[in-house]
């Protein structure tokens, strides 16, 4: 029996890297969520909720062989129809396929935005999970730079509306167009090839595959190597720099603090143009807080009509870890009915109460001593005791429970009462 027990509570833990979320983290979630809500209001975007499962491909095809996440991160398995399928780790690639699918290819620009769990099979530490959650928008069907601009305003708007301006900083940065990334990435592969002993593993590989992504890469090692690499700025076509700097001129006019930063390279292959971060130094190593970019070309690439596209997404745990503690919920009015005909009474005027909008906690059940003892633990702010006697009178005995303060209060004035 004791054998089963402990059994049962090695399976009852919940998954590394996922975690329960409840109490004020819940609260600062909401926060985050109920900002994200108004502001892209604000920006006349719409809501839009996709599958947390999609097919393999939607993800294998776009995200690029060579990215960490295809290769290493993503939850694949194959569903009891043989199908292969994996949950979400990120966004974009879903919503894409849902703009397919949707035909929403005759309402462009098409705006929306997204909060959800995402997975990905990463090495759990504080603002690093397997199950996270993200806020995502994006700006289907827009090619103009002014679409960029308005991301990222959005983006910075969001982080505003949650108090983080002080606490974040912004970096953009252009890989510029397929020309100016075919030139770079020549230019990466015979500077990278020089040191191709000296250079990680993961590296080497993306040497192969993806050279832009060495740029990315956190090893200490390759950072070194990384500061002498020729600059992406120096190859970018007059196209793809006409582009950067009309951003640069939106971000100035919206008002936008931000820097220039050629290392911001975004870890995906769709991704071209602008690519942008918001980073804190008060999460340690998981400084991403919001990032985001534009791929013109994913849309086609999936098989879909031509479609070029900006968007970001921001973690909301890592969000949460910087809010200030929410404040609390409402206290709610403790109702300590004495006796079956109070009892009954309670559900009636538990919902009267609510209707008036005043949270109520029904103790369910125990004496008067048990149930004071409950409303102080639910952080009520009054106690409404009545019996037999107070329902003959029509009158309550209302407590105040901060000062201990008790009298009767006629019936009919009990909300207004509780609203002094
Ligand atoms: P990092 O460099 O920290 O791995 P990333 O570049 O992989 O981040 P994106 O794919 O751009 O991140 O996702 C956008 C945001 O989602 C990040 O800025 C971060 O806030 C959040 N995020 C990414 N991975 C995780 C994770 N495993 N756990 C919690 N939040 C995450
Ligand atoms: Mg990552």
């Amino acid at each position: 029996m004791k054998y089963i027990r402990e059994e049962m509570a090695k399976d009852l833990r919940a998954v590394r890297g996922t975690h329960d979320i409840l109490d004020g983290e819940i609260r600062r979630f909401d926060r985050v969520i109920d900002a994200t809500r108004r502001v892209c209001a604000l920006y006349g975007f719409e809501p839009l909720a996709t599958p947390i499962l999609e097919f393999t491909d939607v993800f294998k095809r776009t995200l690029g062989d060579a990215s960490d996440i295809v290769n290493k991160e993503m939850y694949t398995f194959e569903d009891r129809g043989g199908d292969s399928v994996t949950l979400r780790p990120e966004f974009t690639a879903g919503v894409a396929r849902a703009f397919i699918t949707n035909g929403l290819a005759q309402r462009v620009p098409v705006k929306v935005y997204s909060h959800g769990p995402l997975f990905r099979y990463e090495r759990p530490q504080k603002g690093r999970y397997r199950q996270f959650h993200q806020i995502n928008a994006e700006i289907l069907g827009a090619a103009e730079p002014a679409a960029d601009v308005e991301a990222v305003t959005l983006g910075a708007h969001l982080l505003d509306a949650l108090g983080l301006t002080g606490k974040t900083k912004l970096e953009i940065n252009s890989l510029g167009n397929a020309e100016s990334r075919e030139r770079y990435r020549a230019a990466l592969v015979a500077y990278f090839g020089k040191y191709k002993n000296d250079l990680s593993e993961d590296s080497r590989v993306r040497l192969e595959k993806n050279p832009l992504r060495i740029l990315d890469s956190k090893d200490e090692g390759d950072r070194k190597i990384i500061v002498g690499a020729p600059s992406l700025e120096d190859h970018y076509t007059e196209d793809a720099a006409r582009f950067f700097a009309a951003v640069r001129d939106g971000l100035e006019a919206s008002g936008v603090a931000f820097a220039v930063n050629a290392r911001i390279v975004r870890g995906l292959d769709y991704y071209c143009h602008t690519a942008f971060e918001f980073t804190t130094d008060l999460l340690g190593a998981q400084n991403a807080v919001l990032g985001g970019g534009r791929y013109d070309g994913l849309i086609e690439q999936m098989g879909g009509p031509k479609t070029p596209a900006v968007g970001f997404a921001a973690g909301i745990e890592r969000l949460a870890l910087l809010l200030e503690d929410a404040a609390a919920p409402t206290r709610p009015v403790a109702l300590v009915p004495i006796g079956p005909a109070a009892e009954r009474k309670a559900v009636s005027l538990a919902r009267a109460l609510r209707e008036d909008g005043f949270p109520v906690d029904l103790g369910f059940g125990g004496n008067v001593g048990k149930r004071m003892k409950r409303a102080a633990k639910c952080g009520a702010f009054a106690a409404v005791i009545f019996g037999d006697r107070e329902l003959e009178s029509g009158s309550y005995s209302l407590k105040r429970l901060d000062t201990g303060a008790e009298s009767p209060v006629a019936a009919d004035a009990l909300t207004e009462e509780l609203r002094t």
